[in-house]
Formats: C-alpha cells, sequence, structure tokens
C-alpha cells in the first residue's frame, strides 16, 4: 500500500479505530508516576507498546561519564546513572518506489517525566488517577506531555494498520529529565541517534513552535550587615539591598527586550522574563538581616547565546552595586546552578516546517501557526547540539501543564495522531511494500 493510494480520511478512520487503545494507553501512562530520577516505569510501558509494534527498541541508559562534560549538560541534582530512555526504530525499506521522494528518517520525541503534582488538596482526583471525563484526561503529566507521546506511537501504529511501508526510518524516542534539563535527550544525541529532522510532542495546541527563548536558574547571595533591630541604623539590612537589585533586574528585563523583535511571539515585550522565584533573607524578626538569597529564572533571548546573556546581568548588577554605598564595597554574588537551557530556533524554510504545516492544514482544515515559546525545551538539543531541525508541536495547551487538574482534550490527541502519521507519510517517502 502506498500513502499516496489512500486519503486523509483513510488515516482519520484508522486513528479513530485505534483510539479506545490510544486513550488507555494514555491513561496507563498517565497512572503510572515517572517524577524526576523515578521515569523507569513509564518506560518500561513505552518499551512493551514499541515492542509490540515490532520497532527495533533500545533502551539507552545515561551514563554520567558519556555526557559531564558536554557543553548541554545540565546537572539535576538527580543521579544520571539510573536514568534510562528508550528510542523503538521503524525502519524504512530504503528503496523508494518511483516518483517518490528519497526516504527522509524523522525523530518524534517525548519526555515521560513529570514536574511534581503540588499540593494534593487542589485535585479533584488523585494527581495519578488517568481519570477520563467529558472527553478529557486527567492526571499529573497528561497534556505535558504522555498524551502527545501517546499520539505519536498511535500514528505509527495507525500507519502499520493502513499497511505503509515508509522509506525512511522513525524513530520514536521516550526520554527522561526534560523537566530539569534534558539529559534524556542529550543521552541518545550522545549515543548517535540521529534523523534528517525531528518533531518533539510538547503541548502547544498543535501550533509550530521553531523558536524558544532559553532560561538559566540563577542565584544572588547579597551581604548586609547584622545588628539589633533598635540599632538598625548600624545594620545594613541584605533584604532592602535586595530590592535595590530586584528594581536593578526589572530594568534589565525591560532594556533586554527594547530592541528585540520577532514575528513568532506576541508579545515580544516578555520573551525572556527575569523572574525571582525565592528570596530568603534573615533569621529573626529583631535583627537586621546580613544575608539574603535570591533564586529565580534568568531568560536568553533567541539567537542570544548563553554567555552573551550572562554578561548582560553581570553588567547589570555591577552599576546597580557601584550606585550603592554598601553593595560597592560588598558586591552581591550571582551563582549559575541546575537548568541552563540555551535558546534554540529551527529556520522556517527547513523542509520539515513545510511538510508538517502542509500535513496540518490538510487534516485539520485550518492554517498552520508558527509560534515562538517563552520556555525552554529539548528543542535546542537537536538544533544546537545534533544538527536536526526540531520543532515542538503536540496536543494539549500550555497553560494546562504543571497545574492542579492538569488534564488534555482528547479529540486533540487524535488529531496530532492523524497529523503526525499523514506527515511521517509525507516526509518519510514510500516505499514498495
Ligand atoms: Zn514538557
Amino acid at each position: 500500500v502506498l500513502a499516496s493510494s489512500f486519503r486523509h480520511a483513510d488515516i482519520v478512520r484508522a486513528v479513530d479505530d485505534l483510539k479506545d487503545d490510544l486513550f488507555a494507553f494514555a491513561s496507563r501512562l498517565v497512572r503510572t508516576p515517572s517524577l524526576p530520577g523515578d521515569e523507569g516505569a513509564a518506560h518500561a510501558l513505552v518499551k512493551d507498546k514499541l515492542d509490540a509494534l515490532g520497532l527495533d527498541t533500545d533502551v539507552v541508559s545515561s551514563t554520567r561519564a558519556d555526557i559531564e562534560t558536554h557543553p548541554a549538560f545540565c546537572d539535576d541534582g538527580i543521579p544520571v546513572d539510573r536514568r534510562i530512555n528508550v528510542v523503538g526504530r521503524w525502519r524504512g525499506g530504503q528503496q523508494t518506489v518511483a516518483g517518490s521522494r528519497e526516504g527522509r528518517s524523522l525523530i518524534l520525541n517525548g519526555h515521560v517525566d513529570v514536574v511534581p503534582p503540588g499540593d494534593e488538596a487542589l485535585w479533584r482526583d488523585s494527581p495519578w488517577s488517568g481519570r477520563i471525563r467529558d472527553g478529557r484526561l486527567y492526571g499529573r503529566g497528561s497534556c505535558d506531555m504522555k498524551a502527545g507521546l501517546t499520539a505519536a506511537i498511535f500514528a505509527v501504529e495507525a500507519l502499520q494498520r493502513l499497511g505503509v511501508r515508509l522509506s525512511g526510518d522513525v524513530l520514536l524516542q521516550s526520554v527522561s529529565g526534560e523537566e530539569t534539563g534534558g539529559i534524556g535527550t542529550l543521552s541518545t544525541i550522545v549515543s548517535g541517534y540521529r534523523a534528517d529532522a525531528a518533531i518533539i510532542l510538547e503541548p502547544t495546541s498543535l501550533r509550530l513552535c521553531i523558536v524558544q527563548a532559553g532560561a538559566l536558574t540563577f542565584r544572588l547571595r547579597v551581604p548586609g550587615r547584622a545588628a539589633h533591630a533598635c540599632l538598625k541604623k548600624q545594620g545594613v539590612s541584605a533584604i532592602e539591598k535586595a530590592a535595590v537589585l530586584l528594581s536593578a533586574l526589572d530594568a534589565l528585563e525591560r532594556d533586554r527586550h527594547r530592541g528585540f523583535e520577532s514575528p513568532y511571539y506576541d508579545d515580544p515585550t516578555s520573551v525572556a522574563p527575569i523572574s525571582v522565584g525565592t528570596l530568603r533573607g534573615g533569621d529573626w524578626h529583631s535583627t537586621v538581616p546580613d544575608e539574603a538569597v535570591l533564586e529565580g529564572r534568568y531568560g536568553v533571548l533567541p539567537g542570544e547565546s548563553i554567555a552573551d546573556a550572562r554578561r548582560a546581568i553581570d553588567d547589570a548588577l555591577r552599576r546597580a552595586a557601584q550606585a550603592d554605598g554598601w553593595l560597592c564595597e560588598h558586591p552581591p554574588i550571582l551563582e549559575w546552578f541546575e537548568g541552563q537551557f540555551e535558546s534554540g530556533a529551527t529556520s522556517p524554510e527547513s523542509p520539515i516546517v513545510g511538510v508538517l504545516a502542509r500535513a496540518h492544514e490538510d487534516l485539520t482544515g485550518t492554517p498552520a501557526v508558527l509560534q515562538g515559546v517563552t520556555y525552554g525545551s529539548d528543542l535546542r538539543l537537536f538544533t544546537n547540539h545534533a544538527g536536526i531541525p526540531a520543532i515542538l508541536y503536540g496536543p494539549g495547551r500550555v497553560e494546562d501543564a504543571h497545574t492542579a487538574n492538569e488534564s488534555i482534550d482528547l479529540a486533540e490527541v487524535t488529531t496530532a495522531a492523524a497529523v503526525l502519521a499523514w506527515t511521517m507519510c509525507q516526509w518519510g517517502g514510500e516505499s514498495p511494500s
């Protein structure tokens, strides 16, 4: 059977025939908790499924010695060596039928790690319920991004049911550690897995995200001088000095966006925010605090290197400190830790962008939307460190990710599966079966 010999309706029907299995699999994945460092059980579920589809399935262990010297390695503090990833290769026939394109290979990548559920009292059901209600699947990881990964797996199954044989290879990748720095995808890259393009199944509401900002986690230590609060003027409040630096960061955020222009962001003034997430200072209400520690996330603009971004914040903090009588003698100390995500981008001219956009339009009847995202993702690892054009494209709204009562519209999941199946046909070429 050749991909060209059936219509989009056949793909939609093939996915529809599988939808009970698809929903059940996504639900089972959600019922299998996979917090960072404990992704193994979820990977086992995926591996069983890929084996059942007859793919060549490898377990790719993450190994500290292999990745710790890589420039994109982010140490998330969780032992690397107990993390695994799964890659299932649906081997293409290599030969192409007359008139068909040379078979190109494609990676479909999804992470199984999920962020913690937060206060469980805010959840209507258990975060691990995997409950399906009114056409939505509920639970931590449903939207980000177990349903997306499931859509990719069942897209392959739908093509198999239709008897399609692609010419190029499809690699289904189930990876660990995306939320905490990307060691899973990095491990697959270091282990040599490559393809002509990659689609990452992040929840993008079926928009094609080809540009991502970066994000650097930072800590700022602000010194003060302790004194009894009744003698406040003999001390220096580290909390008040932190406020000075906070307003410098606020000004820096505005300055950095002033010259930034991109057609891919609705709000180009908030592409790379600087946000302080924690502030600790002092140890007693009636003591002038001698230290304040701020931790936050510093956005990297698309196209900006990490070195340039760090230089900009260093300069801003130095200028703010020099203008302050205390801080110029006792400068704050800036540290970088945990996630250090570069920005990344795929050219809109890259062939995979056109193929996916057309497949989206063919299957949904709506125009493809190209977009940039403000969060970090594994896209940068493919574009910056493997030379692989990559796109984020998947079901679910990012607004539902990481929230209590996280959920996803299952109709969008089956749409995604159909679009991905059609994309594989268009991208991978056809092989005589
Ligand atoms: Zn995600």
